[in-house]
């Protein structure tokens, strides 16, 4: 099966993402763990994206189609994959739909996760990782016993420098204006399940395995 999965930032696509591939035997490919090993292997194309991200902007088409699809023509690919952060506008899709015609396959389902805006802003502003062992808590929903503190291993807390609220707003302009048009081709193709991503996470499991199965 191949799935895409979009979501804002703060939906929890990553969560869900990690479970689905596990459930389903798929090979998971996120453009941000790309991106991750990139930036700490401080590669020209790694430093170029981070340049991007620290700003709340995206990374520009041509960094990011070019590592997709290096990452489709892998092997793993061939048992199923589910595209995680990936296409970001049309022209991306576009350009997902050439590749994967020219390699035999096709896309079998668009996961799509929606979550009312102010509860986005506050999921990602209260964000907070320790720096010593990199332990993620939250200041409304994961709180440390003593605040800014880890509870692990008593390092200092931090937030990441594109979670604060103006870099999460501007995100969120982005990805609403360069997604809505994405959202309406996949909708025209008959590929878009739209799961609501505002209850509990198991529960949003549930109904993305009953939109993809059914
Ligand atoms: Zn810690």
């Amino acid at each position: 099966m191949n799935l895409l999965i979009m979501g804002p930032p703060g939906a929890g696509k990553g969560t869900q993402a990690e479970t689905l591939v596990k459930k389903l035997g798929i090979t998971h490919i996120s453009t941000g763990d790309m991106f991750r090993s990139a930036i700490q292997a401080g590669t020209e194309m790694g430093l170029k994206a981070k340049e991007y991200m620290d700003k709340g902007e995206l990374v520009p088409d041509f960094v990011v189609v070019g590592m997709v699809k290096e990452r489709l023509s892998q092997p793993d690919c061939a048992r199923g994959f589910l595209l995680d952060g990936f296409p970001r506008n049309v022209v991306q899709a576009e350009e997902l739909d050439e590749t994967l015609k020219s390699i035999g396959s096709s896309l079998d389902g668009v996961i799509n996760i929606v979550v009312p805006r102010e509860k986005l802003i506050k999921r990602v502003t209260g964000r907070r990782i320790c720096r010593s062992c990199g332990a993620s808590y939250h200041t409304l929903f994961k709180k440390p016993r003593v605040d800014d503190i880890c509870d692990n291993c008593g390092g200092e807390l931090y937030q990441r420098t594109d979670d604060n609220e103006t870099a999460v707003k501007n995100r969120l302009y982005v990805y609403e204006a360069s997604t809505t048009p994405l959202i309406d081709y996949y909708s025209k193709r008959g590929l878009l399940r739209n799961i609501n991503g505002d209850q509990d996470i198991d529960k949003v499991m549930e109904d993305i395995f009953k939109n993809i199965c059914s």
